[in-house]
This record gives structure tokens, C-alpha cells and sequence, in this order.
């Protein structure tokens, strides 16, 4: 297939060496499905602990490409994803590493990379959001991230930080919510919670957690009411149970009972502003971000297009 210029149309792959013990093997069967599909062999580059995907990026956009595939975990998915924010270039999703939680939510092959090359390179651009957050640290220290499936703060995050890889592997983000409390001794923080422009809440919490997508592994809904793209950012508040009621912004929000012997309330909005008592671990993706006194989280709608299955 040729681009408006004639030339054959070429994608990017970027590719998370450390999730592939065999990089050429993985080059060389990418390669096929794109010659399959009368494209050209591949833009090709590897990530970096210093460099897991941005400039990676930036460089197949100079190149010209016509599609940038990420192959890794969520974090590739997610650093590939930042740098295509505010471009038409589509993000191709092949599976690699754990989670795949982007492709998941949107119906994608998870199971074989060449099925899901395929639909990168022959199914149809769909916008979706993105999330942004800004995180402090308690010295000031500014984390400025972009996030496609859940960011948070909480218990949630302290057991992403915490869990070895093998347990991560097995329990998936299964341990995000109900579980993570569950597996944990430490003590709610105290969290003031501003929602959009409702007043300031003060409250009791295990965790707060931003979603763009609803699904975890294993198809858990965690944010029931999620859409990708329905430019509305989902946020959920997990606090112990026996505390409840939320004054000011009851009217907004939907209880939908309790996760794991918490309570878990449900908000829509455009943005949530949470400070903490003391220094809390934080989240996006499942990338630890470390401790911080404050997150920010909102939606831009509409951001990032993805390529998605032609019947989608
Ligand atoms: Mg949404």
C-alpha cells in the first residue's frame, strides 16, 4: 500500500528489548506481516532505561511514518503514547509484556502479535482521551505524565511499588484496588479531594484512582462507567468502610456499594485536584512514581488516535 507520495507506507516499531529475549526473531516476524500487507519493512528502534519511547518517537514522526507501534509493557505503551499526543499519527497496539491493558479495553488482539500488526495496519484510526497528571513531591519536585488506562495515589500505588515482578505478573492490576487494601496493614491518609469545582472534601482514604479506561486484567471493572472516549475522567475513592457520606457533592456521585470490605464511591468530571497529609506513593499505568503531597488529574479529550478493528 502507497501514501499519498507514492512511497510505500512504513511503520514504526519500538520495541522494549528487555520484554524480548530475542529482539531480531521479534524484528524479523514484524517484517513479514508488514511485507504481507504491502508495506514497507519497518522503521525500527529499541527503548532505553534512560529513553523508554519519547524521543524514540519523536524520531519516526520526522521520519515520516505512517503508524508507531509500541512493543513492551504498559510503560512503552504509555511513553510511545505521549509523544504521539496532538499528531494524527495512530498508535498501532502489539501485545508484549504484561497487561496490554489499553488493547484490552479497546477489543485488540492480546495474544498474537501478528493478528494485532494486522489490525494495526489495516483497521481504522479511532480518537480516544488521555489522562494528565501533575504529582508533587514533598520537596517541591513536579512529576508532569500522561496516563491511557489509571493513574492514582494510595494504597493502590504502594503495592505497584512494592510487589515484585512475579507477584505483579500473576495478580495484574488485580491488585489495584480491593486487593491492594487487603494485602496491606497501612493506615488511611487524610486527603482533602477537590472535584471539577466542587468545594474542597476532606476524608479519610485508602486510595484515589483516575481512570481513562474501566477494565483491569482479568476484565475487573474498576471504574464501572468508564469510557475511553466520552471525554469525561472517571474517578474512584476508596476509603475504609464504616466512613461514608460525602457532603457538598453527593448530588454528583453514584455509590456503587463495596470493593474488597472497602467503600468505593464513583465521580465524572474534568479534573480532580487531591492533597495529602503525608507523603503518599503514587502511580500512572503502573509506573511507580513515588511519593508525593499532591496529584492533579484531567482529561484531554480526544488527544491520541489509535488504531482500532475496521468493525469497531
Ligand atoms: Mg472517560
Amino acid at each position: 500500500m502507497r501514501s499519498p507520495h507514492g512511497a510505500l507506507r512504513r511503520a514504526a516499531v519500538i520495541a522494549n528489548p528487555v520484554k524480548f529475549p530475542d529482539v531480531d526473531l521479534l524484528r524479523h516476524q514484524l517484517t513479514q506481516v508488514c511485507r504481507e500487507h504491502g508495506w514497507d519493512d519497518p522503521w525500527w528502534a529499541l527503548t532505553t532505561v534512560e529513553d523508554p519511547g519519547g524521543t524514540q518517537t519523536e524520531r519516526a514522526l520526522e521520519a515520516g511514518c505512517d503508524l508507531v507501534v509500541p512493543v513492551g509493557g504498559d510503560g512503552t505503551v504509555r511513553a510511545v503514547a505521549s509523544s504521539l499526543i496532538g499528531t494524527d499519527v495512530p498508535l498501532g497496539l502489539v501485545p508484549g509484556g504484561t497487561g496490554n491493558l489499553l488493547a484490552r479495553n479497546l477489543d485488540l488482539p492480546v495474544h498474537s502479535r501478528r493478528e494485532a500488526l494486522a489490525v494495526a495496519i489495516t483497521g481504522r484510526d479511532r480518537r480516544i482521551d488521555v489522562g494528565q497528571v501533575r504529582a508533587w513531591e514533598e520537596d517541591g519536585t513536579l512529576h508532569e505524565e500522561h496516563f491511557l488506562v489509571m493513574a492514582g495515589v494510595g494504597m493502590d500505588a504502594a503495592v505497584m511499588e512494592a510487589t515484585d515482578a512475579e507477584v505483579k505478573r500473576r495478580m495484574g492490576w488485580l491488585a489495584y484496588l480491593g486487593s491492594a487494601v487487603r494485602l496491606s496493614g497501612d493506615q488511611p491518609v487524610v486527603a482533602g479531594i477537590r472535584l471539577d469545582d466542587e468545594e474542597l472534601v476532606t476524608r479519610k482514604v485508602r486510595s484515589v484512582v483516575f481512570g481513562n479506561v474501566g477494565r483491569v486484567q482479568g476484565g475487573m471493572p474498576v471504574l464501572p462507567d468508564a469510557l475511553v472516549d466520552d471525554g469525561r475522567l472517571d474517578t474512584a475513592i476508596v476509603a475504609p468502610r464504616g466512613i461514608t457520606g460525602w457532603p457538598g457533592v453527593a448530588a454528583s456521585m453514584l455509590t456503587r456499594g463495596s470493593l474488597g470490605g472497602q467503600n468505593a464511591t464513583y465521580h465524572q468530571g474534568d479534573r480532580v485536584d487531591v492533597r495529602l497529609a503525608e507523603p503518599t506513593p503514587a502511580q500512572v499505568d503502573g509506573d511507580p512514581l513515588g511519593r508525593v503531597t499532591r496529584m492533579a488529574a484531567r482529561v484531554l479529550p480526544g488527544a491520541l488516535t489509535v488504531r482500532v478493528r475496521s468493525d469497531h
